[in-house]
């Protein structure tokens, strides 16, 4: 459950990402229907069946059943980061589209909130595969405006990628940074998450660069970053 807004006093319009894609749906007289509004908890592992009508565009929740409610997720040290998991997604996959790599990551990611001892290193791991799941991976590897290798020190938001220091093109990057950068790009999430990602404040500011342009301004990344 990646989206979940109240629509009147009764029903609630809700987004679901599945392996087969992502749904949008609502909830009718969600307080009857024995418990279905607490039942439908945002970012929970839920179970649902939905119906449409063929002449409708909107589903209707039928069932719901919970597979996991990650209650932790509502903690306000951990929430704005389970805001922005996904949010990203919600803004990266279209409608009814599979999308089972999102949809893997997301769930892998809202779980690794629950029990991971580092948030923050969970969230910037799976910001960036998701990125690379749509298309918007990190360039990492070589200057994005003139190719070459090193030293690279800036990162381009518009670009996309680092760039290096005769360019010197986008938000000046710290050396850790830069590693970070390269980290969460190249390893795999598990892998990442042994390295120090140092230089959080610095990557997040290029990581926001990078969003801004290619995804569009994410409001739950003003609480992190
Ligand atoms: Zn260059």
């Amino acid at each position: 459950m990646i989206r979940r807004r109240r629509l009147d006093a009764r029903d609630l319009l809700v987004t679901v990402l599945t392996p087969e894609g992502k749904y949008r749906a609502v909830a009718r007289g969600a307080d009857r229907l024995g418990g279905t509004t607490a039942r439908l908890g945002l970012f929970g592992h839920v179970r649902v069946q939905l119906y449409r009508k063929p002449s409708q565009g909107t589903s209707t929740v039928v069932q719901v059943g919970v597979e996991a409610s990650l209650a932790r997720l509502a903690a306000p040290a951990i929430y704005p980061y389970a805001h922005l998991l996904a949010e990203l997604a919600d803004e990266t996959t279209g409608e009814e589209e599979p999308t089972p790599r999102e949809y893997e990551l997301v769930a892998g990611g809202l779980r690794g909130l629950c029990v991971h001892s580092d948030p923050e290193a969970v969230t910037l791991a799976v910001t960036v595969k998701l990125l690379t799941a749509a298309g918007l991976a990190l360039q990492v590897g070589a200057c994005v405006t003139c190719g070459a290798r090193s030293p690279l020190t800036h990162f381009d938001g518009s670009a996309g990628g680092l760039t290096c220091s005769n360019c010197a093109r986008g938000i000046p990057l710290p050396a850790a940074a830069v590693e970070t950068l390269r980290d969460l790009q190249r390893l795999t999430i598990r892998s990442a998450l042994a390295r120090p990602l140092a230089e959080r404040g610095a990557v997040w500011a290029a990581l926001r660069a990078h969003l801004e342009h290619h995804v569009g301004r994410l409001a739950s990344l003003s609480a992190i970053a």
